[in-house]
């Protein structure tokens, strides 16, 4: 590792303007961003996380930091310097704190430690508020207290039960912000030091006017899928997620093809990104890919062969159904992305997806792969309550996970911290 590269990298940012959102939540919600952000005008924030690319969070901050800009805050994004022997071990406090066991090596967390502490120090701007994101920076606020704020440590998974020694390493960098944001009540660990009334329940939302959500023309959804090889008269089921084992893609496999044997025509897209702070995101897609070589109806499909937003949006709108089989889940962007476009999804009951989606409101939520393909096959089988339950999930999306919601909390977190 190289000292000198060790410094935080500045996103650049879409533009985005809050009244091309007035015809989706109205001229009231935008007045009261309007209102809240009004004394917040030329506060300094940053927002730091560890990837501009390839999973919820980055997808989280490229619609929301657009939107505090247009609200009149001074927020810039940077990431983390992007090192993989860095990122292999911060995917193993990841998994540690989802609650996989591990021990963390001295190597391991001198690689940690030396890496929050060089960009940390690399750091040299002044704000006046920073949110660190995750596990990844969470040393960033220890090391980079120099440059002064209010600090906030902004947690998008779940720490209901974080494993020991991990969370022992953890913790003691943790405690020294001034508050913290979790996804929902449930994930917050065990004794985290941080005052009751600094502890903020934000759940995350998806931004409809992005690539990844607007509205597409079907014709262009079409062509999208037929260049991917989907045949658009048969049956098709999706997941797209990063390759991981919390997501389970080796289970929607065993799905689709319990599912395949009553409707052999089915046809099945598991869609990944490479995220820059996922390394083992190339293992996993070698193995779905040899347990996939010998079915030409199973499609895997990754950005790095041209599955972007745009893509991504056309897969979510013109499958049958989405299947999100997780084990373990922060939120589960991709739930709202699917709902959003009206098609039901089959998800696993964890994390924050219960929050997104009820029985019959969206989909199902599964409970063991029994009742996956149960719902699986009901979904395939009766296209017009399939239809409706997809038309309800929209609805539920529309009022609750929208990325105006999202600006409105993190106004008020905003506010709640500096004025
Ligand atoms: N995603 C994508 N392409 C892919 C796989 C995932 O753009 O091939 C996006 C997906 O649309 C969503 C995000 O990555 O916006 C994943 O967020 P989520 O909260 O579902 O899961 P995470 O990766 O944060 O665990």
């Amino acid at each position: 590792m190289r000292p000198h590269h060790l410094s935080t990298v500045r996103m650049s940012l879409k533009r985005k303007r809050l009244d091309d959102y007035k015809p989706l939540v109205g001229q009231e919600v935008i007045d009261e961003v309007l209102r809240l952000a009004s004394d917040l005008k030329g506060l300094r924030v940053l927002q730091i996380n560890s990837t501009a690319y390839g999973g919820g969070v980055a997808e989280l901050l490229t619609a929301l930091v657009p939107l505090e800009v247009a609200s009149g805050i001074n927020v810039e994004w940077k990431t983390l310097p992007q090192h993989v022997d860095f990122f292999e071990v911060t995917k193993l406090f990841h998994n540690a704190l989802q609650g996989k066991e591990y021990e963390p090596s001295i190597a391991d967390i001198e690689k940690y430690i030396e890496h929050n502490r060089l960009s940390a120090e690399s750091e040299s701007s002044r704000y006046d508020l920073i949110i660190a994101h995750d596990p990844q920076p969470a040393a960033f606020r220890h090391f980079g207290g120099h440059v002064g704020a209010k600090w906030v440590w902004r947690c998008h998974i779940d720490t209901s039960h974080p494993g020991q020694a991990v969370w022992d390493f953890l913790h003691p960098f943790i405690r020294e912000y001034d508050a913290a944001v979790f996804t929902m009540k449930k994930f917050l660990p065990p004794g985290i030091g941080i005052p009751e009334e600094r502890i903020f329940f934000i759940p995350p939302a998806i931004d409809p006017l992005s690539t990844k959500n607007i509205d597409l023309p079907v014709s262009l959804s079409k062509t999208v899928l037929s260049e991917f090889g989907i045949d658009l008269e048969r049956p098709l089921l999706t997941q797209v997620s990063r390759f991981d084992p919390w997501k389970d893609p080796m289970g929607v496999i065993r799905i689709y093809r319990r599912a395949k044997e009553r409707v052999p025509d089915l046809q099945l897209a598991l869609i990944g990104s490479m995220a820059t702070d996922d390394p083992e995101g190339w293992e996993m897609y070698v193995a779905i890919e040899n347990e996939l070589k010998d079915d030409s109806d199973a499609f895997i499909f990754t950005n790095l062969n041209g599955a972007g937003s745009l893509e991504v949006n056309a897969f979510q709108r013109l499958s049958n159904l989405i299947v999100q089989k997780s084990i373990r889940e922060g939120f589960g962007l991709v739930v709202s992305e699917a709902l959003w476009k009206g098609t039901p999804v089959v998800a696993g009951n964890t994390g924050g997806i219960p929050l997104q989606m009820a029985n019959g409101v969206g989909g199902f939520l599964a409970d063991g792969e029994d009742d996956y393909v149960d719902r699986v096959m009901f979904l395939l089988e009766n296209p017009t309550e399939a239809h409706d339950i997809g038309y309800r999930g929209m609805k539920f999306v529309k009022d609750h996970f929208l990325v105006i919601r999202l600006l409105i909390d993190e106004l008020k977190l905003f506010r709640s911290l500096v004025l």
